[in-house]
C-alpha cells in the first residue's frame, strides 16, 4: 500500500504489564500509534501513565508483552537483543530529560562518537548539525562547562548524527527554563523537518505540545 511507505513508526495493540512482588501494573493495554516521516507528534499524559514505558519499548530498551512495533517496516518486536541494539544504533535517536552526555568527552566527541560506532559518521552532515545547533564555539568544551540548553542542543545533535528515521524524546525540555525550552524545541522541530525523520516527544507542557503537528494522550493504558 503506497500510503504506508511514509510511516516510520507503527505501534499495534501494544501491551506491557510490570510484575513486582505481589503486584501487577498493566501500564499499556493495547496502544496503537503511527508516526509518519517528517511528522512531529507530542505524547502527553499524567505522571505514571506509561509514556516513558512506551518510548522504552519503541526504542527496544525493554520488551513488550504483546502487540507489534514496526520501525520503517521492520518489526522491533521480532528482533533479538542484538538486532534491537543495531536498530536503535542505526535508525533511532534518543533524547532524555537528563542530557546524558559523556562527561569525559568534548562536545565534538559527544556529537560524533555514536555515529562513528554505528559506521554512519558523515563529516558534511556533522558540520551542518554544528552550524544549525549553534555549537561552533563550544566544540572543545566539556559537558560540565555548558548550560542546560547548550547540553540539550548537543544531545539533539548526537541523536541526529547517524541520520535516524525516528527521534524519540522523553521530556527533553523538562530541565530547562521556558525561554530556553522554546529555543531548543524550535531547533529540534526545524531539524526534524529538515531531515524528514519522525519525532515522538513526551512533554508535560500543553503549550509546547501545541507547537508540534499532532498531539496524542496516553490515558488508562491507551493512546487517544
Ligand atoms: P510516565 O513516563 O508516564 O510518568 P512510566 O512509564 O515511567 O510513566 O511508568 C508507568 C507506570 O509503570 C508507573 O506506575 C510506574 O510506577 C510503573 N513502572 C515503570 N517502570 C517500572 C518497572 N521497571 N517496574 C515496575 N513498575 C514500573
Ligand atoms: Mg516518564
Amino acid at each position: 500500500m503506497a500510503g504506508n511507505d511514509n510511516i516510520v513508526l507503527s505501534v499495534r495493540n501494544l501491551t506491557k504489564t510490570y510484575r513486582t512482588a505481589g503486584e501487577q501494573v498493566s501500564v499499556l493495554r493495547g496502544v496503537n500509534l503511527d508516526v509518519a516521516a517528517g511528522e512531529r507528534v507530542a505524547l502527553t499524559g499524567e505522571s505514571g501513565s506509561g509514556k516513558s514505558t512506551l518510548l522504552h519499548l519503541i526504542a527496544g530498551l525493554d520488551a513488550a508483552d504483546g502487540g507489534e512495533i514496526r520501525i520503517a517496516g521492520a518489526a522491533v518486536t521480532d528482533l533479538s537483543d542484538t538486532g534491537r541494539a543495531a536498530l536503535r544504533r542505526d535508525r533511532i535517536g534518543l533524547v532524555f530529560q537528563q542530557f546524558n552526555l559523556v562527561p569525559s568527552l568534548s562536545v565534538e566527541a559527544n556529537l560524533s562518537f555514536q555515529s562513528r560506532i554505528a559506521g554512519r559518521h558523515d563529516a558534511v552532515w556533522h558540520a551542518e548539525l554544528v552550524e544549525r545547533l549553534g555549537l561552533g564555539g563550544l566544540l572543545k568544551r566539556y559537558p560540565e562547562q555548558l548550560s542546560g540548553g547548550q547540553q540539550q542542543r548537543v544531545a539533539i545533535g548526537r541523536a541526529l548524527a547517524a541520520r535516524p528515521l525516528l527521534l524519540l524524546a522523553d521530556e527533553p525540555t523538562g530541565n530547562l527554563d521556558e525561554t530556553t525550552a522554546d529555543g531548543v524545541l524550535a531547533l529540534a522541530r526545524d531539524l526534524v523537518a529538515h531531515t524528514g525523520c519522525g519525532l515522538l516527544m513526551v512533554t508535560h507542557s500543553a503549550r509546547l505540545a501545541a507547537t508540534l503537528d499532532r498531539q496524542v494522550t496516553l490515558h488508562t493504558g491507551l493512546v487517544r
